[in-house]
């Protein structure tokens, strides 16, 4: 037997961060639902955060992405088959969201449902968050479904189920199923009304309307989902439908639909999700919704998706700040640890007001999302119209700014860590993966300009100004500087502001938002720094705090430790 001869000691490296229960030590999470979900009994979240943040689920995690899912399109002999394989770390991660009840079961669950499983999705994404992909289409679909009682009836039970089935039959056949969504083509995405896929009226049945679609999905991630729903041109208009992987009993005996799926794309990153293109070939769909409503229809699942994305990036901004803050905390250049070096820390302590203010706008979305889905059980604070606009209003000025500000917040947190930073190594380089999934949040689901324009007809649709005052009411007078980007924000929507404007408007929105919730859930020293960092002098780098403030306290407080 040769030994290797050791040429030098491997010292000074840090180790991984492993093994910590992720709910208990995201203290601005906490105070957070402390705060905005008072009545939440948090018990699943920190069953959810030790889960998730044990070695067994970063191991699988890192063999679901690093051993990517492989389409079989035909068999040996040269059948379709049209089925992706998956490492069994994907089956792994997708039944713990499932077990976890990261998917349909926040609607009818009763007040903080939402807020919940919001905690819960950010928490998740910490450990993996290209399995969620089908887990959000799976939670965001109820509201379109219901245009369809008997679907709804039939399947609503299904997607809410705490199980996991990942056998290729048909959705009836099992106990509890998952659902994605199809509205991309080659020749528009962002404007689905260029769609060009057919649909043809072909009877009705139990299910409703039944049609034959015929086209494409130039991008329709998940094809292992039990059901789809789809866009493409009937008769009259636009539509929405729900297209099943088997159809049912009475129409095909149980056959496979005409769903084929082409090819997989090869992806920046979110590797352990499959993305694939799909063509139907006079594929039964039934109709959700009025013939001619399809985009409105489908937006009633997207804007929940677009929820999903900003407390997805939220997720893995905390993920990539706790890396970067243990790492930094062990790993010592110059004399002294690193996340003690001056410049360092203000770098850190930065990126820990970034990843606190978005993980407070994401959750202050999902309460919207939760008050006008579930009530809010006799809270004599509740005001229904109120929450309304909020959740329309916020739902792209959360999306559009948080996930603006993940690929910078990943570059910035990913250098912390120095060259080991940027490796992999078989997938053991969670921050280089996180780096790679962190624009796909700011792109899909409508990418920037499109959530930017959208707050525009946002605008164009409710009285949202008084709503934004009423909203920002609590930290009126706190802070000089917040005062005055609320009043000008305040009079640019009163104004109107050009097209070309739009982003500015979400992003100032946005800033505003997140500065009232920090006054109103976090301590003082978070809440002034970020008004002194982000609304009265304007950086386009992180770590350009003042020098004066004292910046330990929001590392001791972003640090990834249980506190007392
Ligand atoms: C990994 C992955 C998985 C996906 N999975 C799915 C899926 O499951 N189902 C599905 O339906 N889609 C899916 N998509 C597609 C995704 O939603 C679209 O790529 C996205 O909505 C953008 O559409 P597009 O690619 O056609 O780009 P385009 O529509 O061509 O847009 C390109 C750029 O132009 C901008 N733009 C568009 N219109 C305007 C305008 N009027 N003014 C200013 N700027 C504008 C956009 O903001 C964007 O930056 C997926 C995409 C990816 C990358």
């Amino acid at each position: 037997m040769s030994v290797m001869t050791a040429t030098h000691e491997v010292f000074n490296q840090a180790e991984p961060l492993a093994g910590v229960n992720l709910f208990r030590v995201n203290r601005p999470l906490a105070d957070a639902l402390r705060v905005l979900a008072p009545g939440l009994e948090t018990k699943r979240l920190d069953e959810l955060g030790a889960e998730m943040g044990s070695a067994e689920m970063q191991r699988h995690a890192r063999l679901a992405n690093t051993h990517a899912p492989v389409l079989h399109a035909h068999d040996r002999v040269g059948r379709r088959v049209d089925q992706v394989e998956f490492h069994p770390s994907y089956h792994a991660l997708l039944g713990a969201a499932l077990r976890h009840g990261l998917h349909g079961t926040p609607w009818g669950a009763g007040p903080l449902g939402h807020v919940e499983r919001a905690a819960g999705f950010m928490l998740f994404t910490e450990a993996e968050p290209s399995v969620l992909c089908p887990v959000s289409m799976t939670y965001a679909v109820t509201p379109s479904l219901r245009a369809n009682a008997a679907l709804q009836a039939e399947w609503g039970p299904r997607v809410a189920a705490r199980e996991y089935d990942e056998r290729f039959v048909p959705g009836t056949f099992k106990r509890a199923v998952t659902m994605g969504m199809g509205m991309t083509e080659k020749q528009g995405g962002s404007d689905v009304r260029a769609n060009t896929t057919r649909a043809r009226h072909d009877g009705e049945d139990a299910w409703g309307r039944r049609y034959r679609i015929t086209g494409h999905k130039w991008f329709m991630s998940a094809p292992m989902c039990d059901a789809f729903l789809v866009l493409a041109q009937a008769p009259g208009g636009l539509s929405c439908f729900f297209l099943p992987r088997w159809l049912p009993d009475w129409t095909g005996n149980g056959t496979v639909n005409a769903l084929f799926v082409q090819r997989l794309k090869h992806k920046l990153g979110n590797h352990a999700n499959a993305s694939s293109e799909v063509e139907f070939a006079n594929a039964a769909a039934w109709l959700v919704g009025e013939e001619g409503r399809g985009v409105p229809q489908i937006l009633a699942m997207g804007a929940l998706t677009r929820l999903d994305c900003a407390l997805g990036t939220a997720g893995l901004m905390r993920q990539a700040l706790s890396i970067a803050l243990h790492h930094t905390a062990q790993r010592h250049a110059f004399g002294k640890p690193l996340v003690a070096q001056p410049l360092m820390t203000n770098v850190l302590a930065d990126l820990a007001l970034e990843s606190e203010a978005a993980t407070l706008l994401a959750l202050r979305l999902a309460l919207a999302v939760d008050r006008t889905e579930n009530g809010a059980d006799g809270d004599p604070s509740f005001d229904a119209a109120h929450e309304a606009v909020m959740r329309r209003v916020l739902t792209p000025v959360a999306k559009f700014w948080i996930c603006k500000r993940g690929s910078h917040f990943g570059q910035e947190a990913m250098e912390c860590l120095g060259g080991n930073g940027y490796v992999e190594e078989a997938g053991e380089g969670v921050m280089a993966r996180i780096y790679r999934e962190m624009p796909l949040n700011s792109i899909w689901e409508g990418a920037g300009n499109i959530m930017a324009l959208d707050l525009q007809r946002a605008l164009r649709g409710a009285d949202v100004a008084p709503a934004l005052e009423h909203e920002l009411r609590g930290a009126r007078g706190a802070n000089a500087a917040l005062d005055r980007a609320a009043a000008r924000v305040l009079a640019a929507i009163d104004g109107g502001v050009p097209e070309a404007q739009s982003r500015i408007l979400a992003r100032d929105t946005a800033l505003v938002l997140q500065a009232a919730l920090l006054h109103r859930i976090s301590p003082p020293a978070v809440f002034e720094a970020f008004c002194a960092a982000r609304l009265a002098a304007s950086s386009d780098v992180f770590g350009a705090l003042d020098e004066r403030a004292d910046l330990d306290p929001l590392i001791e407080r972003a640090m990834p430790v249980e506190h007392a």
